[in-house]
């Protein structure tokens, strides 16, 4: 079979296509958490347009978008509890039709984590416990829905803190052996009083100490991207505190419902909460030493 010669016009310009092509994916692959459309994870679908007065939804809920050279780029969280299958983006214009942009979540299954809580009022909280509850799920939402417009939203994250996995995301949970909600974030264990830190800049939203979160701190990144640290032994922050990375926001402890000292990490697109790992970046993930 006759080699394929391509001109050396053509060569060369096959060849920098070639290089734009990958210098480009290896720069997304760098700026954007990992595509893992299954739920839980994040999607990351490319839009064929998206002008200024556009914006992006998915289930009803505002979506982030961001430009990568030129590129539009939504990021979907996908809810644990959604269906493999086909979804679809909605980009939603004045005076315009609403655009579809179909995309897929495949499966995937999560392992099974059974624990044992000595304090039986965080398995089953009493009658005086619920009103507390109640209140404070309506400001944990309140926080987790947060939408401010920002550009340059950070979309990679360092380790907020020095520790071991302790458990992944989306284990299906059992508490004295009776089922509750799947984990929605990431644990790192560590002694008690480790500082804990802003992984990437953001505004302190909220504070305070929750029944199951125990002392707990909400970051605003951007365009519906919010983080969550709880079961915190010291918060030093309040609310309106602009973070650079780094910045010290408490530390380390088992406050609220916990079995030992640990930060629970949870990362919230769309108000989802999606697994946190994705957002690490390949230097953060190999300081993240498992059990
Ligand atoms: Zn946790």
């Amino acid at each position: 079979m006759p080699a394929i010669i391509f001109p050396a016009k053509t060569t060369s310009f096959y060849l920098i296509c070639l290089a734009l092509t990958w210098c480009s994916t290896a720069a997304w692959s760098d700026e954007l958490p990992r595509h893992q459309s299954t739920p839980g994870g994040v999607a990351v679908v490319a839009l064929p347009m998206f002008p200024k007065t556009a914006s992006a939804f998915y289930n009803d809920r505002r979506v982030l978008v961001t430009n990568q050279k030129n590129n539009w780029i939504a990021l979907v969280g996908i809810p644990l509890v959604a269906k493999a299958g086909k979804h679809e983006l909605e980009l939603r214009q004045p005076g315009r039709p609403v655009q579809r942009i179909p995309f897929t979540v495949t499966h995937k299954s999560y392992e099974e984590q059974h624990l044992t809580i000595e304090n039986k009022r965080m398995v089953n909280p009493e009658e005086r416990d619920l009103e507390r509850i109640g209140k404070e799920r309506v400001r944990i939402v309140k926080a987790l829905a947060q939408w401010s417009d920002r550009k340059d939203v950070p979309l990679r994250f360092d380790l907020p803190v020095d520790g071991v996995q302790s458990s992944p995301f989306g284990l299906r949970r059992f508490f004295n052996e009776q089922p509750r909600k799947p984990h929605s974030g990431l644990d790192i264990a560590a002694p008690e009083g480790t500082p804990i830190r802003a992984p990437a800049p953001g505004t302190v939203i909220d504070t305070g100490n929750f029944y199951f979160n125990g002392n707990t701190v909400f970051v605003d990144h951007g365009q519906g991207l919010v983080t969550m640290y709880c079961h915190m032994n010291s918060i030093i922050v309040q609310p309106g505190k602009k973070l650079l990375p780094g910045a010290i926001i408490g530390t380390v402890g088992e406050t609220g419902r916990v079995t030992g000292p640990h930060l629970h990490w949870s990362v919230s697109l769309n108000n989802t909460r999606v697994d946190p790992a994705l957002f690490l970046s390949t230097t953060a993930m190999s300081k993240l030493k498992e059990y």
